[in-house]
């Protein structure tokens, strides 16, 4: 994880948008850091990302126990919000990949109404045969975009970004947004702000989607892996 504040992140983003290539974004939470203990190539994507941002309270929490006190939680959907207004300053544009069909227009349409001068250069959901992914890549590019945001759930959008980025012209960074679009769109109600301030956010998500309960078994696995090497580092100190 990087130790970034938001003003931070933001400051980072406003370099690779200056910088060569396509630099990639990933916001990880804790039942993904779990997944990638699993899966080697998700571990190495995220290592090998140019900014990595903890995204769940639980990674915070883990980080604090474990003696590297990550500071503050900065959510991919906030920080999303915050880079494309100052895309929008900077008079360039985004583009919206994935989520289903009519979600990435609509949650363009909602962004535009709060953020003046936001461009979205163009919108695809996110469901496509093997063969549509190179032209769909192409497409994201060739639209002359700067930032893209895919939002195809973890680990999907990252490998999609690992595997074109570096094909990119335009595209300078992009960033995996997991659900952001349903949440903007209106199609998927974000916690309030009790369950946010105390860190139960999962459990709000949980409760929309009960059909979470299977990937979220993973968030007790990470966190009684972390009390226990806590534990060993408190005894070997
Ligand atoms: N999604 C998609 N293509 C797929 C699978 C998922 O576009 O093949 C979209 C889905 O519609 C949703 C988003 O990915 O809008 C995020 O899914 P999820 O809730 O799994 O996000 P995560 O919690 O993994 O970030």
């Amino acid at each position: 994880m990087d130790r970034v504040n938001m003003e931070q992140a933001l400051g980072a983003f406003g370099e690779m948008l200056e910088g060569q290539g396509c630099s990639m974004i990933v916001t990880p939470n804790s039942e993904i850091v779990q997944n990638a203990t699993k899966n080697e190539e998700l571990a190495e994507l995220i290592k090998g990302a140019d900014l990595v941002i903890p995204d769940g309270i639980g990674l915070v929490k883990a980080s604090k126990m474990l003696g590297y006190p990550l500071g503050e939680r900065v959510t991919g959907i906030d920080f999303s919000f915050e880079a494309l207004k100052l895309l929008a300053a900077r008079g360039q544009s985004a583009f919206f990949f994935g989520s289903k069909p009519g979600v990435a227009e609509k949650a363009a349409e909602k962004l535009r109404e709060q953020i003046p001068g936001l461009i979205v250069a163009g919108t695809r959901n996110g469901y496509f045969s093997p063969e549509e992914e190179a032209g769909i890549a192409a497409e994201i590019d060739a639209s002359g975009a700067a930032f893209l945001l895919a939002a195809l759930g973890s680990p999907k959008q990252e490998l999609f970004m690992e595997k074109y980025r570096r094909g990119f012209k335009n595209v300078k960074a992009a960033i995996g947004v997991g659900g952001s679009f349903d949440v903007w769109s209106g199609t998927l109600e974000r916690a309030p702000a009790f369950y946010r301030d105390h860190g139960l956010e999962w459990f709000y998500r949980l409760m929309q989607e009960p059909s979470r309960i299977g990937r979220m078994a993973e968030i007790p696995r990470f966190l009684i892996k972390v009390m226990i090497k806590g534990r060993k580092n408190a005894e070997r100190s």
